[in-house]
């Protein structure tokens, strides 16, 4: 079965390839790539290539991409060795969650120390 794409959908081009991206990961059901705008020394994104617009919409059919993000995640982090001094993990969802992109992604920071709480 194919993934399905959303058109006009800014991740959903990056996860296809129609958009350049700094791949650090890909499989079958997941992209990851370094963020354009990066906050910390290590800042990049992990996105289902199935088109979920916020975490509001997940469900049954969908929520095992998550536990498989955060096993990609964790592998990523001691590739990038961040693993051991920590990092951290970013969904935003929604306006008054900051999110800006529409398909769900899960930030990763790491490579300095991190303020708490956020603005
Ligand atoms: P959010 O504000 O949580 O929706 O995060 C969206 C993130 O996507 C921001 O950190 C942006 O810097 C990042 N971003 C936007 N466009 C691109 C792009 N073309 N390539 C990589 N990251 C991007
Ligand atoms: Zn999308």
């Amino acid at each position: 079965m194919g993934v399905k794409f959303m058109e006009d959908c800014l991740f959903c081009k990056i996860a296809k390839g129609e958009i350049p991206s700094k791949k650090v990961y890909e499989d079958e059901t997941v992209y990851a790539f370094y963020d354009i705008n990066p906050e910390a020394p290590i800042h990049f994104l992990v996105i289902p290539k199935e088109h979920i617009k916020s975490a509001n919409d997940l469900n049954d059919n969908n929520i095992d991409i998550i536990s498989h993000i955060f096993k990609v995640i964790n592998k990523l982090v001691v590739e990038l060795n961040i693993a051991d001094k920590g990092y951290r993990i970013i969904n935003n969802c929604g306006e008054d969650g900051g999110q800006t992109v529409n398909h769900i992604h899960f930030h990763v920071l790491g490579g300095r120390n991190l303020q708490w709480p956020p603005g």
